[in-house]
Formats: C-alpha cells, sequence, structure tokens
C-alpha cells in the first residue's frame, strides 16, 4: 500500500471555532467538505483530543472561517498549534460573533452550523453541521492546503487526519539540502542553515527551537 497517493487529496485550510460559556475556543482543520446542497450540510472531521471537540460536543454548534492565501500565518500557529485550554486564541485576532460563535475577520468568510450528527472514528470525530448563518467577504482566493504546504512551507498539526510522521536526526549528516523544522508548528526551512535573526514565521519560535530533519 502506497499511503503517498493520499497527498493527492485536496483541501482547504479552516479555522473551527466555538464557544463554551465566555470561553471562546477554535482549532485549524483542513478535512471539511459540504456533503449536500439542500440543506447544505458540511462533514467537519476533529480530534478526540482538541478542546474544541468538547465543546462543539456540548454546544452543538461551531463556526468555520475560510483562510485565504493573505491570512496572516500567525492564525494558522495560534489556532493550529496551541491549545484553546490553556490560551486565549482570539488574544490580538480580528473577530466577531455571528449566532454566539466566534468568527475570524481575516478571511475569505463563514459558515456556523448546528451539529445534525456526529460520527466517532478512532481518532476523531466527525461533526454533520447543517449551515445557518453564512457570508462571502471576499472573491480573493482561499488557501489551499496544498499552497499552505508549497508556499508556506507548513505542516500538518499532529493531530490533523493529514499530519505525517518525519524522522528527527541531532548531528549533521551528508544531505544534499537541509531542512530545519519547527518543532512547534513544523514550518520547514530549507537552507544550509538558519539565519542568525531567524524567527518562525508562523508560530514565532527561535531559530534554537529548530530541528535537522530528513524526510522518510
Ligand atoms: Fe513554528
Amino acid at each position: 500500500m502506497d499511503k503517498k497517493v493520499l497527498r493527492n487529496l485536496s483541501y482547504g485550510v479552516y479555522v473551527v471555532t466555538s464557544k463554551d460559556k465566555d470561553k471562546k475556543v477554535g482549532c485549524v482543520a483542513n478535512s471539511i467538505m459540504q456533503v449536500t446542497s439542500n440543506p447544505s450540510v458540511l462533514a467537519v472531521s476533529i480530534n478526540h483530543d482538541n478542546y474544541t471537540n468538547k465543546v462543539i460536543k456540548e454546544t452543538s454548534k461551531f463556526g468555520v472561517s475560510i483562510l485565504k492565501e493573505t491570512t496572516d500565518a500567525k492564525i494558522i500557529g495560534t489556532f493550529g498549534f496551541k491549545s484553546s485550554r490553556d490560551t486565549d486564541k482570539f488574544n490580538n485576532i480580528k473577530f466577531k460573533e455571528i449566532s454566539e460563535i466566534p468568527i475570524l475577520e481575516d478571511t475569505c468568510g463563514y459558515m456556523v452550523c448546528k451539529v445534525i450528527d456526529t460520527i466517532e472514528t478512532e481518532t476523531h470525530t466527525i461533526f454533520l453541521g447543517e449551515v445557518i448563518e453564512a457570508d462571502d467577504y471576499s472573491n480573493e482566493n482561499a488557501m489551499t492546503y496544498k499552497y499552505y504546504h508549497e508556499y508556506l512551507k507548513g505542516s500538518s498539526p499532529k493531530n490533523a487526519p493529514t499530519y505525517e510522521e518525519v524522522s528527527v536526526i541531532s548531528s549533521n549528516k551528508n544531505i544534499k539540502t537541509k531542512k530545519w523544522k519547527c518543532p512547534l508548528c513544523g514550518y520547514v526551512y530549507e537552507g544550509e542553515k538558519l539565519p542568525d535573526d531567524f524567527v518562525c514565521p508562523i508560530c514565532g519560535a527561535g531559530k534554537e527551537n529548530f530541528e535537522l530533519i530528513i524526510e522518510e
């Protein structure tokens, strides 16, 4: 079985949000698809370990903000690589509340959904959500996962359905192109060495955190 073929599936990059009483939560998701048009229903896959999963189960409501190519990459760093349990991810992020769900503004638009069913897998819950509110902010290109990977040099958070392991090595070996990986967000920098003043453009981690990697 060659699982690399799965890389040919297409995904977007989204922030899925909800609200637990006054606590706003959210995480990055790329496995979202529209499954019916009338009514409009989305399927959204969220890892069991994400705090957002627990809150959506409690409130039966979630929002999907559709990131665009020009969305500040720090939004992905904040929502993809930190936990809502101990971080206010909405601090310094522009958002508004629609039907009591926080919705990001630096995006192409959003949908707010009420949960009509769930499917449990070993690692993820698939929420089926009927769209109850939606708006289209602009005609800028939505960010695809391919764009995120190729142009922003990002990778999947560990909880994403599309996460792939890479092995980390600690000493210099004879590698044609060296790659340095941010252990927090998975951003990969290619080059002989990291510039002195380098910080991760996605999550802000310093260069001292980066690890030399070989892709399997
Ligand atoms: Fe990073």
